[in-house]
């Protein structure tokens, strides 16, 4: 395997959690984060306990909240209200899936914008589209941070995403704009989806579907983000792997990430980013600008 060629993620994630660490340090704050998990998702429980131990590592206080999956969705609403009020909590991360009885939507509108850490509520997400400086969602700022490492500007690039979820293709897409990048996107109803893809110099691949996109799919010399993880049985054992399909698109692409290993531990790291820029903002609302710069700018 050629080392150069794959983007290592947990390398690059390990350099923005250690300047988040230092800046904190710096700036002898400790930011808060509120994590509230509903109901026992094994997968959830997972992504929980990596966020806690995270944020721990970097110097930010974790406040968890594991309820019952009965929970009823008032009790969530107030304990939302709760942290929005609290000025020792900078961030609140609300862990989805929700159970079904909860109206997701309406709760994470809950969470007040300058904590909304996921970047998820409508606020964050106009801003977002309409270019402003809000707290943007955490897979696609790594997926973002992993394309400035491996190519420097990405003014003029051709990127293609694949997938449009409002946690990972649509903000992806508006952050690839903001970079300048001419952007097509494909979800389940495009047509020649191959064809279209294989005019990227750079693709993203959010869909969900185990090993997808192979090298057909592909230019030779693009750089592929592989957002994807897909738990799959191979000869007998379970492992994960992303949404392309990686032996193949190695040999055609200059630079891939690979799953696990490649977006994975930069979601992370950029939550603990924007919980950090959410506790300067909190901090200093209308002296933003001459804040120390929290990471990678
Ligand atoms: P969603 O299921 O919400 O969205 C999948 C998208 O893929 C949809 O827009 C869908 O199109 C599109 N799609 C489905 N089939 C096709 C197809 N055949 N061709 C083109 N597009 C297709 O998934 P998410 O965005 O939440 O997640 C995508 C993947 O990323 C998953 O594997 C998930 O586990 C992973 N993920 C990884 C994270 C990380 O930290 N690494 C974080 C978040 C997600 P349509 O809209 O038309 O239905």
């Amino acid at each position: 395997m050629n080392s150069l060629k794959v983007i290592d993620g947990k390398a690059a994630a390990a350099r923005v959690l250690l300047q988040v660490k230092h800046d904190i340090a710096a700036l002898g704050i400790q930011p808060g984060l509120a994590v509230i998990l509903v109901g026992d998702d094994p997968a959830s429980q997972v992504y929980v306990r990596n966020k806690v131990l995270r944020a721990e590592e970097t110097g930010i206080r974790s406040l968890e909240y594991r309820l019952p999956a009965d929970t009823g969705q008032a009790s969530l609403l107030a304990l939302i209200a709760r942290l929005n009020a609290d000025a020792q909590v900078n961030g609140i991360l609300l862990q989805l899936p929700l159970p079904a009885h909860i109206d997701e939507n309406r709760v994470l509108q809950a969470i007040a914008p300058g904590k909304d850490v996921d970047g998820f509520h409508s606020e964050n997400v106009g801003g977002l589209s309409q270019g402003r400086e809000v707290l943007t969602p955490c897979t696609p700022s790594g997926c973002m941070q992993l394309l400035h490492d491996t190519l420097g500007d990405l003014s003029g690039r051709h990127a293609v995403v694949i997938g449009r979820s409002n946690i990972v293709g649509k903000p992806m897409a508006a952050l690839l704009l903001q970079a300048h990048c001419s952007v097509t996107v494909l979800h389940s109803r495009s047509q020649n989806a191959a064809q279209l893809c294989r005019q990227a110099d750079i693709v993203i691949a959010a869909v969900g579907r185990p090993r997808m996109i192979d090298a057909s799919w592909l230019k030779p010399g693009c750089v592929v983000i592989d957002v994807g993880i897909n738990r799959i049985e191979d000869q007998g054992r379970s492992r994960l792997v992303g949404d392309v399909d990686f032996d193949s698109a190695l040999p055609v692409a200059s630079a891939i990430t690979p799953v696990p290993g490649g977006v994975g531990p930069m979601t992370i790291a950029f939550l603990m980013k924007n919980t950090l820029t959410a506790a300067l903002q909190q901090a200093t609302p209308r002296s933003l600008p001459e804040a120390p710069c929290p990471s990678t700018c």
